[in-house]
């Protein structure tokens, strides 16, 4: 079997301008970025803004094994299943990080015969949307620590300041430095930090604003530090909007590439999915649902993260309403989940599999929460046997949910054919009835309860002091009201990565709360979250080259 970078650069692509036409998009709604990548222009919106909209279908997964179960893949393939089905549909996507290409799980363009192209630009540096997001977080840095330095009008407490700089890459070295060495004129000393650009509170708030002018309100509303009395400082007090503002007004528009066969997908967007919501940019798929018949689009993590930050958070703010989900399992995660050791999960094991499905049946059940219909697909890997499948398949089918196995790595969108049929007959024949999980009006520590019982099956929730504290002041400056981001491990169910299938009998440990003033929710972190995560020992880096002008090794 070929590697996804050599699948991916034998490809012959075609003029994005031809993939764009094929959903009716012009050429003088395009802003080229060479031949295979476009933005979609502010035009297009208001030309396409009063068409209904398409159906949209969530592809998120099982609680995975280190290696990611294939959601990307199986959102891809199922596009490229669906044109072959002659239905117009569009995918729509994040955008990779730089962080994990170099570290240990590689690019995120999917896999096999299933991904989007070109996959190298994809993974490194696409159309700079991380690049201007980076220079705008970092620009509100610089002019917080100008505003020390100038005299601190805003009485900003040195001590108090939460706002930290970004660099799109796995560097463990910068998770907590001191800047402001030097002397007088080098700024005030203190102790500072950086996460990855993902992390940046900028990524989310670019995903979850409605347009520019919406991106310029919540860029304002960003509470950068609290005074010396505990009030918040924002970067409207800075003076801080207009300028991240112009840096962001390109990044803002979703991208389109294509897939293996020449379908169109939009990218854009990629926020991480702990202590952010995971999914592409409201834009992306707002615009996808007017350009087309079916949506299909991913949520990152396993469903306990990504699916119900997506219902919680990007659907109940951006007024969307999911009318199908696929849930991707593979044989591999739920053996994982049955306690099968890594280097083991090649072999064939029906009992560690029986097991692991109970891991399945959480997120069925989680799913069925929202009133959106559940189609369970089978990402098949060349290990799995027949004999795994069938047990699968009868399980599904005991539960009254709708079984597909996919062969999209493997085959393309021709793997995805008996997918595709079932998502397509999800959609006429069953109507959703999506709601969120819970109300806007509950107090956070009930939101937060709701989450961990309702989806995570725990027996209640244990909080530290600091976030009590924290907590109770949130409620008090009036952000009681937002939804809550959980940032939790994505092995598990629970805030320990080690509990596997389906726990029970466990506590969620709330270590610290903060809110994301700008992108409208509440962070609630269990256990110690990266938001600078390292480099392995022997990173990805390791083994990408560029040969006679190729790149090599990128996957
Ligand atoms: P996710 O989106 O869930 O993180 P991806 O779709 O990015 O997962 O896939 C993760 C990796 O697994 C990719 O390198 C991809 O090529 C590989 N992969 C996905 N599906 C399969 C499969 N069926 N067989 C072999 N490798 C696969
Ligand atoms: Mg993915």
């Amino acid at each position: 079997m070929k590697t996804d970078i050599q699948i991916a650069q034998e490809a012959q692509m075609a003029h994005i301008k031809d993939v764009a036409a094929s959903i009716g998009i012009n050429e003088e709604d395009l802003e080229f970025y060479g031949k295979y990548k476009a933005k979609l222009s502010n035009e297009l919106w208001e030309k396409v803004k009063d068409r209904p909209d398409g159906k949209l279908v969530l592809v998120t997964a099982i609680n995975p094994t280190p290696a990611g179960e294939g959601k990307t893949t199986t959102t891809v393939g199922l596009g490229q299943a669906m044109a072959k089905l002659n239905k117009k549909a569009l995918i729509a996507l994040r955008e990779p990080s730089l962080g994990p290409c170099f570290g240990i799980k590689g690019g995120a363009a999917g896999g096999g015969y299933a991904q989007v192209v070109p996959m190298e630009d994809l993974n490194l540096h696409f159309t700079g949307d991380f690049h201007a997001i980076t220079s705008a977080n970092n620009l509100l840095a610089a002019l917080l620590d100008n505003h020390i330095q100038q005299g601190n009008a805003l009485q900003i407490d040195p001590r108090q300041i939460v706002w930290k700089r970004c660099l799109d890459m796995n560097d463990r070295v910068l998770r907590n430095i001191v800047v402001g060495l030097g002397n007088k004129m080098d700024g005030m000393v203190r102790e500072d930090h950086f996460v990855i650009t993902v992390a940046s509170e900028i990524m989310a708030i670019l995903c979850l604003a409605n347009d520019l002018e919406d991106l310029k309100e919540r860029l304002g509303k960003i509470i950068v530090a609290y005074s010396f009395t505990g009030e918040p400082v924002t970067a409207e007090q800075l003076h801080a909007t207009g300028a991240m503002t112009a840096l962001l007004k390109d990044a803002i528009k979703p991208n389109i590439i294509q897939t293996l066969e020449h379908t169109p997908a939009l990218v854009h967007g990629g926020p991480f999915a702990n202590i952010a919501h995971g999914c592409n940019s409201v834009q992306a798929t707002k615009m996808a649902l007017k350009l087309s018949d079916i949506t299909i689009t991913e949520a990152g993590f396993g469903a306990d993260l990504g699916a119900e930050k997506f219902m919680d958070i990007k659907c109940r703010k951006a007024g969307l309403k999911p009318d199908a989900v696929v849930l991707v399992a593979t044989v591999r995660a739920l053996k994982y989940n049955g306690g099968v050791a890594k280097a083991d999960l090649n072999e064939e094991n029906l009992d560690a599999l029986a097991r692991g499905i109970v891991n399945l049946e959480k997120h069925i059940e989680n799913l069925q929460k929202y009133g959106v219909p559940v189609v369970v697909t089978l990402n098949s890997f060349v290990s799995d046997t027949e004999a795994e499948y069938e047990y699968i398949r009868k399980f599904c089918e005991d539960r009254g949910c709708e079984f597909a196995l996919s062969k999209v790595w493997e085959k393309g969108g021709e793997g995805g054919i008996e997918l595709a049929k079932k998502v397509l007959e999800t959609l006429e024949t069953k109507t959703s009835g999506y709601h969120p999980l819970y109300a806007d009006e509950l107090s956070l520590k009930e939101k937060i309860e709701t989450i961990a019982k309702e989806i995570y099956g725990a027996r209640g929730v244990i909080y530290e002091p600091a976030a009590n504290k924290q907590l109770a002041k949130i409620e008090e400056m009036g952000f009681g009201n937002l939804p809550i981001c959980m940032a939790k491990n994505q092995y598990s169910l629970s805030d320990d990565a080690k509990l596997l299938g389906r726990p029970t009998d466990f506590d969620i440990h709330i270590r610290e709360v903060y809110v994301s003033a700008g992108a409208g929710f509440v962070v609630a972190l269990t256990g110690a979250i990266m938001t600078m995560p390292g480099l392995p020992k022997v990173p990805a880096a390791d083994g990408i080259d560029v040969v006679d002008g190729k790149i090599t090794g990128l996957f």
